[in-house]
């Protein structure tokens, strides 16, 4: 290969890679809709502090991962690495902390890290995210993770994926567990990889999270929270699970999970399958009470969660059909000009048209082929004489001369027109979706 290649950990998204990505954002657009989520946009740039302050300094993403340099004015600003800062960052700035929360906030976009490239790993990738901004509830936790799931289950992928939950507590309760890890890694130090050894003086819970397989062996014998909760974080948890019940969302406990930062309480969990190899985590979130307030807002309790569109991407079983456009063919030049008129009328009836700009007869049914067009519309000079135009149904090679109030039933018969019945009857259904519940269940326990 020669010229001109894209960065390393960057793709471009063309054909079935793009159609694919798109499904899942606009499948999550949808379903955090029915959620009562609003979607924002957020800068792909943000001041560096944003993210030094938000991710702490102890953090792979901010020793190792930012994209960061200084502009021409001599700022120093960061690729966003994740969305939630930005978020924050933006009810902040904009006052919103101060309106009626919660703020049910979705987000669709690039994210920027400098990783080691591979298999479900980028360095340009994409999340989709759900942040519930103001909400103390435990309800509100299970609500963000059951919008999640919903989101897995309306993608066909949701058989391969499983929930992982735990709790890191609240304040006390991570104050005690954090003694006990310390206490557990420092009698084991010397077999702690580099990087754990100086998690252990300034993050111990992060060694939870190491993906070295000592530090793993390690972790697997460790303590767990769940003897040092306070009676009121043990509740949290039930109370959390119990909605999850509700909203009929599986899960299986793992006390392995973390978000190592301070600002974070409660709620942890991953959404991760076996698919995928290494990179089996596709979604992943949890309860971050401190953080609006450690960005200057006031003290505003949130949760919630981010999922990779690459790795989403890839799990499902099928790729969305392109648009199959129907090809209008004026046999020379001369008809071009009712070629353009036909082109812009089916259009306005919402029938996907394109025209070939050069070539003759043979060359524009080439095109239309080549396309996928399912129907060709051809237009000779004795067609516009007559008022006329044929209409070759290209899968089984059979055409008819209609007249105009014969259009759409001879594309109707040549499947184009059914094709957009199936696409509209897909879009009621996934309307339709949010209208199911179960009544079997009671309130009370
Ligand atoms: P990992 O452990 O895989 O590095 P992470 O903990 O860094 O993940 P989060 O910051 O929680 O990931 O981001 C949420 C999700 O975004 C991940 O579960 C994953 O699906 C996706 N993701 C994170 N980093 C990348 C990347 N470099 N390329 C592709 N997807 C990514
Ligand atoms: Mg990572």
């Amino acid at each position: 290969m020669s010229g001109m290649q894209p960065v390393r950990g960057t793709r471009d998204l063309i054909g079935d890679a793009f159609r694919r990505h798109h499904h899942v954002i606009e499948t999550a657009r949808h379903v955090t809709g029915l959620y009562g989520l609003e979607e924002w946009a957020t800068p792909i740039f943000e001041a560096t502090s944003v993210f030094a302050r938000t991710l702490g300094d102890t953090s792979d993403v901010v020793t190792k991962e930012m994209y960061t340099f200084e502009d021409r004015g001599g700022d120093s600003v960061t690729l966003r690495p994740e969305n939630t800062a930005g978020i924050v960052r933006a009810l902040v700035s904009n006052g919103l902390a101060q309106q009626a929360l919660p703020r049910k906030v979705f987000y669709a976009g690039p994210m920027f890290r400098y990783e080691r490239p591979q298999k479900g790993r980028y360095r340009q990738f994409h999340q989709i995210g759900a942040e519930i901004l103001g909400a103390a509830e435990p309800l509100a936790d299970a609500e963000v993770i059951a919008c999640g799931w919903q989101i897995l289950q309306q993608l066909g992928i949701d058989d391969g994926v499983v929930l992982e939950l735990n709790t890191l507590g609240d304040t006390p309760s991570r104050d005690a567990y954090r003694a006990a890890l310390v206490e557990y890694f420092t009698a084991h130090r010397d077999q702690l990889s580099e990087d754990s050894q100086k998690r252990l003086e300034k993050n111990p819970l992060r060694i939870l999270d190491s993906k070295d397989a000592g530090d793993k062996a390690l972790v697997a014998e460790a303590p767990t929270i769940h003897q040092h909760l306070t009676p009121q974080a043990a509740e949290f948890h039930t109370a959390v699970k119990r909605h999850l019940d509700r909203f009929g969302v599986p899960y299986r406990d793992n006390p392995r999970i973390v978000r190592g930062l301070d600002y974070y309480s409660h709620t942890a969990f991953e959404f991760v399958t076996d698919r995928l190899g290494a990179q089996g985590t596709v979604m992943a979130g949890g309860r971050y009470d401190g953080l609006v307030q450690e960005m200057g807002g006031p003290a505003t309790p949130c949760v919630g969660w981010a999922a990779g569109v690459d790795r989403l991407a890839e799990l499902l079983e099928e790729t969305p059909d392109p648009v199959r456009p129907v090809a209008v063919v004026p046999v020379s030049e001369a008809e071009e000009g009712p070629a353009v008129e036909l082109l812009q009328m089916l259009r306005a009836a919402g029938v996907p048209a394109e025209i070939a700009y050069k070539g003759n007869l043979k060359k524009r049914m080439e095109r239309a082929n080549r396309v996928g067009s399912q129907a060709a519309i051809i237009i000779g000079e004795s067609e516009v004489a007559e008022g006329v135009v044929v209409v070759r149904n290209l899968s089984d090679g059979t055409q008819e001369r209609v007249g105009m109030p014969g259009l759409l039933p001879a594309l109707a018969a040549a499947g184009v027109v059914d094709a957009m019945l199936e696409q509209m009857v897909e879009e009621m259904e996934l309307a339709a979706e949010g209208d199911e519940f179960d009544e079997d269940e009671s309130d009370e326990e």
